[in-house]
């Protein structure tokens, strides 16, 4: 694809002052193109091409829209390769994960909210014999989606498809630091037949772009996914517009691993689950809590493990740990290196940056790191790194452990490693209250269960707000009328 544009009423436009922001490659620190600066003028054109669109989509029929959006997933599917490699380009992660991962479940997304579109379901409460007290659920208007550049196009996806799905039109603004991947969804999108105005795409700056369409009185609701600091910021400015908002924030999971688990398996997902995306995902396990017996053997194994990933030019299909998004993210993870040396962590692995030979010498790489020897309320252990760092610490007993992974400001998700079932089912109740999802690990064959309990109970400052992307949370959401 040739420069990057903004999608405004189904034309594919610059940012009126025709001023541009530099993109670049993280995999070389090369120049990768330019992004549209817009401002708070291409914001409200966009609003305004929504505006337009919304009666005419929200009386679309919905089995309509729902055969629109599978045309948007089919568009996406057709250039699934040519999208794979955009998206590795612009973020640098590993080739094979954009083309396992990202972009699969962007298509997924739309695939099931198509599907979704035709479910919508209301609620009758009747009141013995007097009345019927009934809830029709309508779409809100526009709908404004901010999202991250950890999975550009699928939490992007995650958002606007719900939000079209249910009859809503949407602003959509991509991460400025990856902005590629949004472009080619805003002309398949064109391309699927989506009518101009119902889905625009706004590049830019934070500052400029996500805090004008916070404060634009036609923007109904905001669902944001990105860092505490400024999903705070956006609280600040729409709150008191009464804007539905959705804020998926920060988080630094616990990963603890009992020694009656399948410590093989625990050991294996533990480094999937700490360096996948150099561990840039919101619910990656930067904090491995090993019981003290098992310890010296787990430890090495995740120390063998670790070493053996293939850092590296993230186009290569041999891959496992690709670059850093940004110089600014590499210069981050940097400073808090430095920060677990000053605080007493011993590194176990890694611990600097990388310059890979040939064409990625100049890339912002760091080596996959593990730091033992930092106890749980040090700053590394507090605070978020997002990046290819975790830390282990040991434990005694299952109380010393809860209070421990419990023990930070944020709360996302917890990995739980044990055969025992009731332990299972204990710990994570007694976990949930702090964290969005628990993943117990019994044994192999039962890998993976997800909470929905854990999910409602986790509306808590500094990772979670409002429903998510549930199709009855944010931005699928719709106005209730009783
Ligand atoms: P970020 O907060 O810097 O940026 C996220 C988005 O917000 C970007 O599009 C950015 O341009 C925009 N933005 C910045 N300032 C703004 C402002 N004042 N008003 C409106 N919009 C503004 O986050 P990031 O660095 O892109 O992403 C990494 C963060 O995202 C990490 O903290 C990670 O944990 C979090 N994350 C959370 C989840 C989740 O589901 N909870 C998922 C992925 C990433």
């Amino acid at each position: 694809m040739d420069g990057v544009l903004n999608v405004i009423g189904g034309r594919e436009v610059p940012a009126r002052s025709g001023a541009t922001l530099p993109n670049w490659e993280p995999a070389t620190g090369d120049p990768l193109g330019t992004l549209p600066d817009s401002e708070a003028a291409d914001v409200a054109e966009a609003v305004e091409a929504a505006r337009r669109a919304f009666p005419a989509w929200s009386a679309t029929p919905a089995p309509v829209r729902s055969r629109l959006l599978r045309k948007v997933a089919d568009g996406l599917r057709q250039a699934l390769p040519e999208l794979a490699r955009a998206e590795s380009v612009d973020s640098g992660k590993p080739l094979s994960v954009a083309t396992e991962v990202d972009i699969p479940r962007a298509i997924l997304n739309f695939e099931f909210f198509a599907d979704a579109a035709t479910q919508v379901s209301s609620e009758c409460h009747p009141m013995e014999g007097h009345a019927l007290n009934y809830t029709l659920r309508h779409p809100l208007g526009v709908v404004g989606t901010i999202s991250p550049w950890n999975l550009p196009l699928y939490l992007l996806t995650w958002k606007v498809a719900p939000a079209l799905a249910v009859g809503n039109t949407v602003v959509a603004k991509p991460s400025e630091v990856t902005p590629v991947t949004a472009h080619w969804l805003g002309r398949i999108a064109l391309e699927a037949g989506l009518p101009p105005g119902v889905l625009n795409i706004v590049q830019g700056l934070g500052p400029k772009v996500g805090d004008a369409m916070s404060r634009h009185p036609e923007v109904k609701a905001i669902s944001f996914t990105g860092s505490t600091r400024t999903g705070a910021e956006i609280a600040r400015t729409a709150g008191p517009l009464f804007k539905k908002l959705s804020l998926e924030m920060g988080g630094k999971n616990p990963v603890v691993i009992f020694a009656d688990a399948d410590l093989d398996a625990a050991v294996a997902t533990t480094v999937r689950s700490s360096f996948a995306n150099q561990g840039q995902i919101c619910l990656c396990g930067p904090r491995i809590f090993v019981e003290r017996s098992v310890y010296p053997r787990v430890r090495d194994a995740l120390v063998e493990r670790t070493r053996a990933l293939k850092l590296g030019d993230p186009l290569l299909p041999e891959t496992e740990q690709g670059a850093l998004v940004s110089r600014a993210h590499l210069d981050k993870v940097l400073s808090y290196l430095a920060l677990a040396r000053e605080e007493g962590g011993r590194f176990l692995t890694g611990g600097r940056q990388v310059r890979p030979s040939g064409r990625c010498e100049g890339g912002w790489f760091v080596e996959p790191t593990l730091v033992e020897g930092l106890g749980p309320e040090c700053r590394t252990n507090q605070e978020e790194i997002f990046g290819p760092v975790a830390t282990l610490i040991p434990f005694d007993s299952e109380e010393e452990v809860r209070r421990a992974a419990n023990g930070v400001r944020y709360g996302l998700a917890a990995s739980v490693w044990t055969r025992d079932l009731v332990r299972a089912h204990r710990f994570s109740a007694a976990t949930v209250s702090m964290v969005k999802r628990v993943w117990k690990r019994l044994s192999r064959s039962v890998t993976m269960m997800r909470l929905s309990r854990a999910i409602r109970r986790a509306r808590f400052m500094r990772t979670a707000s409002g429903a998510g992307s549930c199709f009855k949370g944010l931005p699928g959401d719709t106005s209730h009328q009783t």
